[in-house]
């Protein structure tokens, strides 16, 4: 259990944060969630609190980070309810009732996390064949290295994020809430998704020319993503248009 001086000085921190005045609010929704190698992210809270706040490793195993995601859920919780109250909301009194929102996994969004799944296995068993094409290539050209190496990457920080942004995107909203937020949300989320498989498809089209040990299978998670992308544009047509706080102002 978080002490209450942890869980004040984290709501703090935050709330420091936040009122920072170069915050984009909001850039934090629409983006791959990928820190490390954002270009806002002196500009986003989530992004900085990456960095500016202290925090066990993740590691599901470790008591000290679920004990730290705890005191976040706590001081999130606080934030939540204190701003309510600003708003004459008492959180603990309210008599909303929630309605769990059904969700009909779709064809796309099934694709996705199928592929998603077989393909974290597929890189943990060609582990030692990237390591050997790793060495080859630091030998032999210095840039395709860094395009392997990048391309790996790539794929693999993908490669649940698209279902999960699928999900997000193609949640039926609440009957309660408003259409157009919803609506515009959704768009969001499968902008982000599209991105995400646009890049993945990048990724794969140069690991088929440098992977030809593994060129079927490189061939196997194509055809997925090319199906998932033609089922989100069929979807979404107008989700490119969507304008990502920061990223496409
Ligand atoms: S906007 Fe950038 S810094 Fe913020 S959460 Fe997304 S990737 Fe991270």
């Amino acid at each position: 259990m978080a002490s209450r001086k942890e869980i004040n000085q984290y709501k703090r921190k935050i709330k420091e944060i936040a009122g920072r005045s170069t915050i984009i609010p909001g850039i934090h929704n629409y983006c791959d969630r990928w820190c490390e190698r954002c270009a806002f992210v002196s500009r986003c809270t989530v992004g900085i609190s990456e960095f500016e706040i202290e925090g066990p490793d993740l590691d599901m195993k470790n008591e000290a980070f679920w004990k730290h995601m705890s005191m976040v859920f706590q001081a999130t919780y606080e934030m939540i309810a204190e701003s309510a109250q600003e708003m004459g909301i008492n959180l603990s009194e309210s008599s909303i009732e929630y309605e769990q929102p059904v969700h009909h996994e779709s064809t796309a969004e099934k694709t996705a996390k199928s592929y998603g799944l077989r393909l974290l296995k597929w890189l943990e068993k060609n582990e030692e064949l990237f390591v050997q094409k790793t060495e080859v290539f630091s030998m032999t050209n210095e840039e395709q290295l860094v395009t392997f190496k990048d391309a790996i990457e790539v794929i693999q920080w993908y490669s649940l994020f698209i279902s999960v942004k699928i999900h997000r995107a193609t949640l039926t909203p609440y009957a309660f809430d408003d259409e157009e937020t919803d609506r515009y949300d959704n768009n969001g989320s499968a902008k982000i998704a599209m991105i995400a498989i646009s890049r993945s498809l990048e990724a794969f089209a140069f690991l088929y020319n440098h992977l030809h040990e593994l060129e079927d299978d490189v061939l196997g998670f194509l055809a997925d993503l090319s199906k998932v992308q033609r089922m989100m544009k069929r979807k979404f047509p107008d989700a490119m248009n969507f304008k990502r706080p920061g990223f496409d102002d």
